[in-house]
């Protein structure tokens, strides 16, 4: 069996039709394949490699951990210095009040580990969550996903789940002394990347206080200067009860992470004890890393760039097939009138190197959500491509 049938045959499968890239490099915005084809990358591994793939203090950071120590014992037994710098270092890059950081392996074991935290707290039960949102992919999180289709088939799941309409003002009213925690991407990435307003997000915030419920923002997608701002919130004027991160947290590593005030945080050590354990949650390799990728991601002033990057790319996506272009900094869904015309543009992008992708619940939208270290040039030449691909789909039509 050559390398291909082989994944397909020993690799377990979730898709029918598997990208199955055979990439042997990844350096910066730059991926090659096996035959020695580049790929200029325009989803970062889905938001992940905000510093650009292997960035070499990254890299450095992991070879001089793993020469240090690797695994050493479960979570929060050891005094581990990576993971404690590296929430030291995002903690002081908060608000006040978000002092506690829980690292975890992945953003579904965040979205859980939050959920429970806010049961806990709150000794309350309901838990609401918004029509097309993605929290993961694990029972919890799949219970508060906002599409039935993708629930459907993996019944009976979590109780006491409502779902309501995000941005909307008769939402909120559901909100009640019932509701342990609402749970909402600060930007709903999944929906092809739609944001609230203002005004809606402080109504949500002031609901959750009225009524005790802690407001949970999912900030895994929309954090790390993805938006513009190093947190998607900060654009809202709100700060949440509990934040969630992952993808770009661990620079590349598999991380993820609940964030708090120490005061609700507590609860997790008592009654029971260990309210939430994992062997490898805040791994110092992955700490490493992320602590690394942070410190690029302000020292290298990337954040500041976004804005002027995503204006580059909305200037130049000007085509009669593109019906939208909505962004929150490189957050980026350029919408068409169906999928159809959508996979045809990512298959003949993907021709001509580049890779680009869709959106869960917006499959007539193309993803781009690029390294953040995307330079002008990288952005011109997908432009450029993007457009040609659009003249061949519509002469073909
Ligand atoms: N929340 C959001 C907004 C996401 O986009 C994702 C992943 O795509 C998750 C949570 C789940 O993260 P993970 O795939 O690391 O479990």
């Amino acid at each position: 069996m050559n390398k291909r049938e082989l994944f397909l045959r020993h690799v377990a499968q979730t898709s029918p039709a598997p990208l199955g890239l055979d990439i042997i490099k990844a350096k910066g915005s730059i991926l090659r394949d096996a035959d020695g084809k580049k790929y200029l990358d325009l989803i970062a591994g889905i938001s992940v490699c905000n510093v650009g793939h292997g960035h070499p203090k990254v890299v450095k950071a992991i070879k001089k951990q793993v020469d240090d120590y690797m695994h050493l014992l479960v979570y929060g037994e050891m005094i581990e210095t990576p993971q404690v710098q590296y929430a030291k270092w995002l903690t002081d890059h908060l608000p006040a009040s978000l002092n506690s950081v829980y690292f975890t392996n992945s953003g579904a074991e965040a979205t859980e580990g939050a959920m429970k935290l806010a049961k806990r707290v709150t000794n309350r039960t309901q838990i609401i969550a918004f029509n097309k949102s993605y929290h993961g992919s694990t029972q919890g999180a799949l219970s508060i996903m906002g599409d039935e289709y993708w629930r459907n088939a993996f019944r009976p799941l979590l109780p006491d789940v409502l779902h309501l309409e995000y941005n909307a003002a008769e939402s909120l009213q559901e909100i009640t002394s019932q509701t342990a925690c609402v749970i909402a991407e600060t930007i709903q990435a999944e929906r092809g990347v739609f944001a609230p307003s203002a005004q809606w997000m402080a109504a949500l915030q002031e609901k959750c206080r009225e009524t005790g419920t802690l407001l949970i923002l999912d900030e895994i997608q929309t954090g790390f200067g993805r938006t513009g701002t190093l947190w998607g919130f900060e654009q809202f004027n709100v700060v949440p009860d509990i934040v969630l991160m992952g993808k770009a947290l661990g620079g590349g590593m598999p991380m993820g992470a609940f964030i708090a005030d120490q005061k609700i945080m507590q609860v997790l050590t008592e009654n029971p004890v260990l309210g939430h354990i994992t062997t490898f949650g805040g791994h110092p390799v992955c700490c490493a890393a992320g602590l690394a990728a942070f410190k690029v991601l302000l020292k290298e002033e990337i954040v500041n760039l976004v804005t002027d990057k995503a204006a580059l790319f909305h200037e130049l996506l000007l085509h009669p097939l593109i019906k939208a272009v909505r962004a929150n900094g490189l957050l980026m869904a350029v919408e068409f009138d169906h999928f159809d015309i959508n996979k045809k543009v990512i298959d003949g992008c993907l021709q001509q190197g580049l890779l680009t992708d869709w959106f869960l619940f917006a499959p007539e939208c193309m993803r781009i959500a690029p390294p953040l270290t995307i330079t002008e040039k990288e952005i011109k030449k997908a432009a450029s491509t993007i457009l040609q691909v659009l003249d061949a789909v519509q002469e073909a039509k």
